[in-house]
């Protein structure tokens, strides 16, 4: 299924497009060049790995290889037109640019190019205007359709599929990187394209590295299992983490789980059209450093999903800027101990004027693996 394709509702691009065209226009721009890989496929449902994308107030035009020459045809609406090029795409794209009257001003986005090729602006397309750009496709990415909603739905629901098999095979003597095979065998077995990102599996002190790899670890009795992962599909992204104690959990352990467990619960119910990522931030982030553990959360409260596992909205401590309605937004806080170990429970939220809604079904509650 394409982003956007017509698999769930109608034809979205064309809004995407039309959106974009009134931002160039804002911008005073006469057309963009994009680049990154999930503008292209959000704006044309292209998933291939090589494409320039222009877009003019009249056309949009995706250069492409031979190698993608069956799948773009499949894959784009009649709102975007292909070029197959058999050399390299920046000579197609002056030969391409140089057919477009009128266009002078063009946008590249500055988060995305890389400087090799911002000189092939300057140098082979000397001719026309560029103007650096950032966010014009990715702050539209923000707010989700009901088609993207559904695949990011999807996406969270092979994640629990996935999860649910793995958990009951979870036992001391395994490794982290075992436990993360087997998660991500499951992962595919439920559908999913590729993984978000490496499945993190960090048991015992390893579960206070908010960013740890799975490892050759052994998983012993006692130890934290902190299991932070996702699914794929259609491009879309869901990011879950889940904390088990492997055996009987320590009053101490109890204890930070339970923090961390009302953090997230709190945050996520507390959402609201309208509120700065700061303010949802701080919602966990109080509560933590009111029950002692302040500084044990250092990293963010959660962060937007969709065609990336990162994007925008951020709940962090310096966004002042308001979540708009219809975002999936991560509430993932966490309490990391060095040496100890540490717990993030991460759910994917769904953000409309009627409120929250928590995607991850998952149970949240401590879950003592026997
Ligand atoms: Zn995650
Ligand atoms: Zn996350």
């Amino acid at each position: 299924m394409s982003a956007g394709g017509d698999s769930i509702g109608s034809d979205t691009r064309p809004a995407r497009l039309a959106a974009l065209r009134d931002a160039l226009a804002r911008a005073d721009l006469d057309a963009v060049l994009v680049t990154s890989r999930p503008n292209v496929r959000y704006l044309t449902g292209f998933s291939g790995s090589n494409a320039l994308l222009v877009v003019t107030a009249k056309d949009c035009v995706l250069l492409t290889d031979f190698r993608y020459a069956t799948q773009v045809e499949a894959e784009l609406g009649s709102s975007t037109s292909v070029r197959i090029e058999s050399t390299n795409l920046w000579t197609g794209l002056w030969a391409q640019l140089a057919t477009l009257s009128g266009v002078e001003r063009i946008g590249f986005e500055s988060m995305h190019l890389l400087h090799r090729d911002f000189a092939r602006l300057l140098e082979q397309g000397a001719r026309w205007s560029w103007r650096p750009t950032t966010d014009l496709v990715e702050s539209r990415r923000a707010v989700k359709d009901a088609g993207e909603l559904a695949h990011i739905e999807c996406a969270v629901a092979m994640a629990e599929i996935a999860l649910r098999q793995t958990v009951p095979m979870l036992r001391a003597g395994l490794t982290e990187t075992s436990v993360a095979g087997m998660l991500e065998r499951h992962l595919r077995d439920a559908g999913s394209e590729e993984y978000p990102f490496p499945s993190i599996v960090a048991s015992g002190p390893r579960s206070a590295l908010p960013h740890a790899r799975a490892s050759n670890r052994v998983l012993e009795s006692g130890d934290f299992v902190l299991i932070d992962f996702g699914a794929v599909t259609a491009g879309y992204c869901s990011d879950i983490t889940r904390t088990f104690v492997l055996g009987r959990a320590s009053d101490e352990q109890r204890e930070v789980y339970d923090i961390v467990r009302e953090a997230n619960v709190r945050a996520s119910g507390s959402l609201r059209v309208g509120m700065t990522g700061m303010a949802a931030d701080a919602v966990a982030r109080d509560y933590i450093a009111a029950r002692g553990f302040g500084e044990a959360f250092g990293h963010s409260l959660g962060h937007g999903i969709g065609l990336e596992v990162h994007e925008a909205p951020r709940l962090a401590r310096i966004v002042e800027s308001p979540l708009a309605a219809g975002t999936v937004v991560t509430i993932e806080p966490g309490i990391y101990r060095a040496g100890w170990g540490g717990v993030r429970i991460e759910d994917d939220v769904f953000l409309s004027d009627a409120g929250p809604r928590v995607l991850t079904g998952f149970p949240r509650e401590l879950h003592e693996l026997s």
